[in-house]
């Protein structure tokens, strides 16, 4: 459960009947590139052209045909020309392995609960985190860089249940993270174990 969650746009194939004679019941899913739990569609101009990477057919799709969906890339994968800047998050991303963060949710003036947690996923947009507390779609919450003491502020638009009473929460910043926010947190290659992670989880929920 503490695997890296990797979220694509997507859009369906419209050359369906190759597909669904392939895998009864399942559109198949062009990946166009790589996004996280919490960023939005940026705007897209209109109609664009999608190649399957598996059929070969080409087809017009609109931007609300373009999905997210939680799976890895292929790899070897080049994104859509229209979905390149999926690249730079996929680098930082991959920089920001469980860092660890100090997350207060609160209502009004109280302070309705603060745990260390851990960020899964994060960019200058938003953070995965998971989580102990119980949160609500659209709450409030307090990320704080326990080492520079850097808060930003954020509301969740995403709650994911991942059993063991924890769940991986998206969280959308009110503004940019300021640049130093991940800074020096950014990990080199030191994951930690699940050991670890459960350790500190628990010790943080009493
Ligand atoms: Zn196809």
């Amino acid at each position: 459960m503490w695997e890296d969650s990797s979220y694509c746009w997507v859009v369906l194939c419209k050359n369906s009947w190759f597909h669904l004679r392939k895998q009864l019941f399942n559109h198949h899913r062009i990946p166009l590139g790589e996004t996280d739990a919490v960023t939005p569609l940026p705007p897209l101009d209109g109609p664009f052209r999608v190649r399957c990477d598996e059929c070969g057919k080409e087809y017009l799709y609109k931007p609300s045909d373009v999905r997210k969906y939680e799976q890895e890339l292929p790899d070897p994968f080049a994104p859509h020309p229209l979905f390149r800047f999926g690249e730079e998050r996929r680098r930082s991303r991959r920089s920001f392995k469980s860092v660890g963060l100090v997350v207060r949710a609160v209502a009004g003036e109280t302070l309705l609960s603060q745990e260390n947690a851990s960020a899964i996923s994060a960019s200058d947009h938003g953070a995965l985190i998971a989580l102990s507390a119980e949160v609500q779609i659209g709450q409030t919450l307090y990320l704080k860089n326990p080492r520079n003491q850097i808060e930003v502020k954020g509301r969740v638009v995403r709650i994911e249940k991942r059993g063991k009473g924890l769940a991986h929460v998206g969280v959308e910043f009110s503004e940019p993270a300021p640049t130093d926010f991940w800074g020096d947190l950014r990990p080199q290659s030191n994951r930690k174990t699940t050991a670890e992670r459960e350790s500190a989880n628990r010790s943080s929920t009493s």
